[in-house]
């Protein structure tokens, strides 16, 4: 059994001073508070809980930047998607693993310790399946065991280029499954799993316009129980699309054809109208917001003030990876209501007018529920996933309380952490990943490589 000692830290039922969180193979058993440090005892200054990120797609980081420039018509989502076609068809299965690696540790450096890798590569260069079908999910599980990340993986079913079964393009051909050889592929991404301490194996029908509804009735109960993930309502052009072949608009198809309980996360659900947000706000399943990617693709903003004011579960996920920061995801969750609407502190609760309380905790609770593994928090029983701020960065200093999670969601800059535990081994030490320098090494090797190519 070993420990680490706070000066403070943010408890499932609250902050607490000097406090002591013991864990004995990776789990915590015991939170003591009002405790002295003992001697040689690890130490963090300002703690919390590691927060679950609960959308990304690994491989995107390797091509952060290089969309950025502007093509010959106006671009948009699709200009974007092009370019990461065209990236992803010069992957091999080393390039995936040094990618998601590099990424895994931007993700805990910036405080995120469970990730939802949404995982839609499956095949060879050419379209042909590996061996394993579980080649590149295998190559995610090996980077999550290198970082130390959290994983809940969601291999993703993938079928068709549009609405109504449209014929998959040439370019998807890495992405493509039967049913039959999904559920063999879901079967093998378990074995892939099975060596981390706490991994965790869902699906993901990629959206309305991949998966028929006959398809999404196969392979939805492949979960037996896990997460189900699924874009949805992000682009305008896919509410058109939907509407001209259903009638109906793609959450509101997908709320009267499917059991979308507490497992379900509806990634993006950007584009809704009153009915539906208050619908979605009603059940029990997760919105997945990635703040960051969605400002990156222009892909519009999500209706939060009226969501969450009526009482709707989200978490957020980095998606593309074009930036990772989990304090910037929420900070500009908050910011894009604040210039729509023309107010200030707009998501937070009349119980809790802390806008930086209110969003870490409820992205906490999503996060985790979301990704499959309970409520998140600091408790006794969950994984000793924990995050320590770096007291001494001017954004903390004389706070208390929620005060410093506002200060770190609105007023520190990146690097405002200096730790990171998972499952009580510590992976990030003075803000860097504790392979840092390994992963830089094989991410630059790939890039250098893949972009010359
Ligand atoms: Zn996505």
């Amino acid at each position: 059994m070993t420990s680490v000692w706070f000066d403070t830290a943010l408890l499932s039922d609250g902050w607490a001073h000097s406090v002591r969180v013991s864990h004995d193979d990776g789990v915590v058993t015991a939170i003591e508070t009002g405790v002295a440090i003992g001697p040689d005892e690890e130490r963090g200054a300002i703690g919390v809980p590691g927060l679950g990120n609960l959308h990304s797609h690994a491989f995107q980081r390797g091509m952060a930047g290089l969309a950025e420039r502007r093509g010959r018509e106006s671009d948009d989502f699709w200009s974007w998607r092009r370019v990461m076609y065209q990236f992803v068809d010069r992957l091999n299965p080393e390039d995936v693993e040094a990618i998601a690696a590099l990424a895994y540790a931007e993700m805990l450096e910036s405080g995120f310790t469970r990730v939802g890798e949404f995982h839609y590569l499956h095949h060879d260069r050419d379209g042909a399946p590996y061996a394993d079908p579980a080649e590149l999910a295998a190559r995610i599980a090996a980077a999550a065991a290198a970082t130390g990340m959290g994983l809940t993986l969601l291999p993703v079913f993938y079928a068709h280029s549009g609405f109504g079964g449209a014929e998959p393009r040439p370019e998807q051909r890495r992405f493509v499954n039967t049913t039959d050889a999904y559920a063999a592929l879901v079967e093998a991404s378990r074995g892939a799993v099975k060596d981390l301490a706490d991994g965790v194996v869902g699906v993901a029908p990629h959206s309305l316009r991949a998966a028929t509804p006959e398809e999404l009735a196969l392979i939805t109960p492949l979960a037996a129980g896990g997460p189900v993930h699924i874009h949805i309502a992000e682009q305008a052009r896919e509410v058109d699309d939907c509407v001209a072949w259903s009638g109906r608009r793609p959450v509101e198809w997908l709320l009267d054809h499917a059991e979308v309980d507490a497992c379900w996360c509806l990634v993006h659900a950007t584009h809704l109208t009153e009915a539906e947000i208050d619908r979605l706000a009603r059940g029990s399943a997760v919105v997945g917001l990635c703040p960051i990617t969605e400002a990156n693709l222009g892909d519009g903003l999500f209706p939060a003030a009226r969501f969450v004011g009526a009482g709707g579960r989200f978490g957020v996920g980095s998606d593309s990876n074009v930036l990772i920061d989990a304090a910037e995801e929420l900070r500009l969750l908050e910011y894009g209501q604040r210039l729509s609407r023309r107010a200030r502190n707009v998501l937070a609760s009349g119980q809790r007018p802390s806008v930086g309380g209110t969003l870490f905790c409820a992205a906490l609770a999503g996060g985790a529920q979301a990704l499959g593994v309970g409520k998140g928090g600091i408790r006794v029983g969950a994984a000793a996933d924990l995050v320590s701020l770096d007291a001494g960065c001017a954004a903390f200093l004389g706070r208390d309380g929620d005060a410093l999670l506002d200060g770190w969601l609105f007023a520190a800059r990146g690097g405002a952490v200096d730790g990171v535990w998972r499952r009580g081994r510590k992976v990030v030490a003075e803000g860097r990943h504790v392979r840092k320098v390994e992963l830089v090494q094989a991410f630059a090797r790939t890039l250098d490589r893949v972009l010359r190519a």
